[in-house]
């Protein structure tokens, strides 16, 4: 009898046609074991992964017309940014040294109120040209306005997102601190919400979800929290809103209510697992308890918590977070809080702040903050069955470091560089369902320098509106002929 055994020119023959290889190099997977290839590969077609092995396996049983050779390359899964805004001001323009509520109230709201639709859209392709330079491949955007022009542009930066409208009945705790701007009641808010949804719902796109987003920071009411909350379940999509921002936001719900914001979520039953909080700066254990219980998600932005003096190192409650397992996301934040939009830094800082607050090396390691910007983000944004590591099955959302320069070099732990040493300038190349939307550095969608002319020219067009003229503490020496 011939022996069972399929002779390897015929193997080869064999080989399944996939349409991208990516092929050598360090291929971090944060799958459920948490593998890392040392010469790994990932097989791709259409908009999925279709396997991920050694390079040797994998060459085995695929062939692909296109290959991406990775070899001195960190492949993972694309990173997730939990919190960042389109709605935005002009970077680097808040003037330095005032509280939350004061900046919120002389600068970002009346910016937000001047910004037209065209505006909308031009800050948003900037902003995701931005993300997608620094390794993002999905984001979260908590409360926008002109919706229908911000999904347009989402849909030409191929970028993957959840979003919905700026909304609030300026109804909390902090309403007073609330411009005119967007006024509406609680009956408006829940329609502007419901709308929200029916119109990403419309839009139709593949990698475009809904969410339902409210302000919070003490700017809504119970009732519309409530609703909002229940809405968000009942749809099916993802209740998003600022939480326990700062001291500040506590001390006026304490007063108010007799308890903290989170224990005032729970009480009034506005927490569940559809529910996403950010900032969360402050908490105690019995909140954290009640978050773990209800398993909402919760989003840190450490660059914003230190921009904004916020106090995360002495009340924030990252490591009990994580040991209850809630799932967390990390953020950047809008330009307003945070002038950059690099996770690499956002996951250094996550890993080491609480290191430093208590006094505890182990308090939160560098693998915890890689689940945060991917595995622990998509669980968060209630996407984790599509997103967040490399698996068969999941969307091909990929990003890829060079690592030929000193920020990973020498390179002996692939972990501890990428949230040690790397910055987000050495991502190489992007591909979010299985397109490649950054290559060897430069954008194939979006035209940056068009893109980054239009900003300009609107946020001096803001700035000259409000009366701001964003200028260093030290005197500027300029030619007069200039
Ligand atoms: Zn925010």
């Amino acid at each position: 009898m011939a022996p069972d055994v399929v002779p390897a020119q015929d193997a080869r023959l064999d080989r399944e046609r996939v349409d991208l290889i990516l092929s050598g190099g360090w291929v971090i997977t944060v799958d459920e074991q948490r593998r890392i290839f040392r010469h790994g590969a990932v097989a791709i077609t259409g908009d999925s992964i279709v396997a991920v092995d050694d390079v040797a396996t994998l060459a085995a049983r695929y062939h692909a017309d296109s290959v991406i050779d990775t070899t001195d390359m960190v492949v993972m899964p694309g990173l997730i940014n939990g919190h960042r805004h389109l709605l935005t001001t002009p970077k680097g323009a808040q003037p330095d040294g005032n509280v939350t509520l004061v900046n919120l109230r002389d600068f970002v709201y009346p910016t937000f109120a001047s910004l037209s639709e065209e505006e909308m859209h031009a800050y948003t392709l900037h902003a995701t040209a931005e993300m997608i330079r620094f390794g993002t491949t999905t984001f979260e955007e908590p409360g926008c306005i002109h919706l229908p022009a911000v999904l347009e542009a989402l849909d030409t930066s191929g970028i993957r997102c959840r979003v919905g409208p700026w909304t609030w009945d300026q109804g909390g705790v902090a309403g007073a601190n609330c411009p005119d701007w967007l006024r509406m009641n609680s009956d408006g808010a829940l329609r502007r919400l419901e709308q929200g949804l029916e119109t990403v719902r419309d839009f139709n796109h593949p990698l475009i979800d809904d969410a339902v987003t409210i302000e919070g920071v003490g700017t809504c009411s119970d009732e519309l929290t409530i609703a909002a909350a229940t809405l968000a379940k009942e749809a099916d999509s993802l209740f998003v809103l600022h939480k326990a921002t700062s001291e500040q936001e506590v001390k006026l719900e304490l007063d108010a209510f007799g308890h903290r914001p989170v224990e005032h979520m729970y009480r009034i039953g506005a927490l569940n697992e559809h529910v996403f909080m950010n900032h969360v700066t402050s908490l105690d254990l019995f909140e954290v308890s009640m978050i773990a219980e209800s398993g909402a998600g919760v989003g840190q932005n450490p660059s914003t918590a230190l921009k904004l003096s916020k106090g995360t190192t002495q009340t924030g409650k990252w490591p009990e977070l994580l040991a209850a397992g809630v799932a967390m996301a990390l953020g950047t934040d809008a330009e307003n809080a945070s002038n950059h939009q690099d996770l690499c830094r956002s996951m250094y800082l996550a890993a080491l702040l609480p290191r430093d607050a208590r006094r505890d090396p182990q308090a939160v390691t560098a693998e915890q903050a890689i689940e945060m910007a991917t595995i622990g983000g998509a669980r968060a944004l209630r996407l984790s069955d599509k997103i967040g590591s490399l698996e068969k099955g999941k969307q091909a959302d990929v990003t890829i470091f060079n690592t030929q320069d000193f920020d990973w070099r020498p390179l002996h732990n692939p972990i501890s560089s990428l949230v040690y040493g790397a910055t987000g300038y050495s991502v190489d190349t992007v591909i979010i369902a299985g397109d490649i939307v950054l290559k060897n550095g430069k954008h194939t969608r979006i035209d940056v320098g068009e893109a980054r002319e239009r900003v300009e020219a609107i946020d001096r067009n803001v700035l000259r509106r409000l009366g701001v003229s964003p200028t260093p503490a030290w005197p500027i020496v300029d030619d007069p002929d200039h």
